[in-house]
């Protein structure tokens, strides 16, 4: 067992977990701790396999958290990167209503978009459509200026840096599978030996919710993984999207709907969808763990989470098993668009909460006992809204800390 008790050990060394460490260490407070990553490297699951979109805060709820710590986690990330000099651009985006239907849903996103104090929103009519996206096509549009795209794995990178340099710890390799409390502190065994500390805070990600019943807390959802595939556009016909092409989200789902993303080094990515994964960090259509298949099946949200939404869950499996229904969706915001200037590219997996009555989660979701921070439920937009969500963790943890 190590003989250093730290202040706070974190287990995950995510997005989430870094910046709640960074947090925890901001000057002058000084607070020990130790961030735990089960991987050998960081930003091995969530963070760094994700779109690189810098989120606007236009889909959420207004008031919600995720709403809140999206736009203030946003104008955070711009500073931080422009400080840590990591490549990024504020290209904006569309979001392209192409179908009647999705007037409305459009013109209640822009609403939300100004609820929410998004600056610089501008409704664009049919035709204006290709002043922005030469090759896009639709009834109307949203532009919204203030997206971005940057590369998360360096932002993963630059935090790890700098909780290192104001003197935190953080361990690869280091999973956490058995945790336990012995009078005022709390013992989290790890593959890489004992950690002691007096406040744990939980940012797992795909295993949130496990980490949180190996402490004894019985949270009323558990992790889905909803597998997130992606093309990419062949090298001849990237001149057809310039920058982000989104469609009308369904007010339904948590998710976007495939859409064009154009990466830093110039690749345009096309996805992703969301396919109900057989394994939490599985990444091939085909991954499967029997564990993972297990829990779920036997639980019983998940059954209601089949009711509810499986004729969208058929839809979004056809897409991955079939490039020609992946372009479809894609042509309808850019109509030259042929299956065959699709090449597959990584997947990610998202880990999404889905409570007892079967709902997929829509905000973050953090759950505290005696000494304890766990974060449950922490899907898009998580990364762009890092650094905030990190700052509120960390107060809770502080607070913990501080009552003793
Ligand atoms: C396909 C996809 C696209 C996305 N696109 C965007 C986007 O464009 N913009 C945006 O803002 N957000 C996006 N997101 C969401 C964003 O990436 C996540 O919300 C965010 O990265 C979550 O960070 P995290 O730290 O909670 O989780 P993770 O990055 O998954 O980190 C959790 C860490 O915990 C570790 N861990 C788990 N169990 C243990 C254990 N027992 N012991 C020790 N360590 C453990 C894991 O190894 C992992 O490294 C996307 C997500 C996906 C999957």
């Amino acid at each position: 067992m190590s003989a250093r008790l730290y202040d706070v050990a974190l287990i995950g060394g995510g997005l989430v977990g870094l910046a709640t460490a960074y947090a925890l260490l901001e000057p002058p407070r000084r607070c020990s701790l130790v961030v735990l990553e089960a991987e050998p490297h960081l930003a091995a699951h969530q963070s760094g396999r994700n779109s690189g979109v810098i989120h606007s805060g236009l889909y959420y709820r207004p008031g919600s958290l995720k709403a809140r710590t999206c736009v203030e986690g946003r104008q955070a990330l711009y500073r931080f990167l422009e400080e840590q000099q990591i490549p990024y651009e504020r290209c904006g985006k569309l979001v392209i209503a192409t179908s009647a239907r999705e007037l409305p849903i459009l013109a209640d996103l822009q609403r939300r978009g100004h609820l929410n104090g998004l600056q610089g929103l501008r409704w664009l009519r049919a035709e204006e459509i290709p002043e922005y996206e030469p090759y896009a096509r639709g009834l109307a549009a949203l532009w919204v200026p203030e997206t971005g795209i940057t590369d998360f794995a360096l932002v993963t990178q630059a935090l790890a840096r700098l909780i290192g340099q104001r003197g935190g710890e953080v361990r690869t390799r280091a999973r956490a599978f058995r945790i336990h409390r012995l009078g005022r502190e709390i013992i989290v065994e790890t593959t890489a030996g004992d950690v002691r500390c007096r406040v744990l805070v939980g940012c797992a990600g795909l295993q949130a919710d496990r980490v949180a019943r190996l402490c004894g807390l019985h949270p009323d959802l558990r992790i889905v993984p909803f597998r997130g595939d992606y093309y990419e556009l062949i090298p001849e016909r990237r001149f057809l999207v310039k920058n982000l092409i989104y469609p009308v989200p369904d007010p339904e789902l948590p998710f976007l709907g495939v859409h064009f993303t154009r990466r830093l080094d110039g690749r345009v990515e096309a996805g992703p969808n969301a396919a109900l994964a057989l394994k939490r960090e599985g990444y091939t259509r085909w991954s499967l763990s029997v564990r993972d298949l297990g829990e779920m099946i036997a639980f019983s949200g998940f059954w209601r989470l089949i009711a509810r939404y499986g004729r969208t869950g058929l839809r979004e499996m056809a897409r991955s098993f079939s490039r020609r229904a992946f372009a479809r969706a894609l042509e309808r915001l850019v109509p030259e668009i042929r299956a065959q200037d699709l090449r597959p590219a990584p997947s990610g997996v998202r880990a999404q909460a889905v409570d007892l009555s079967g709902r997929l989660v829509d905000d973050f979701r953090i759950l505290e006992a005696e000494r304890m921070v766990h974060v449950l439920n922490a899907p898009s937009p998580a990364a762009t809204a890092s650094l905030r969500i990190g700052q509120i963790i960390a107060a809770r943890a502080l607070a913990h800390l501080e009552g003793g």
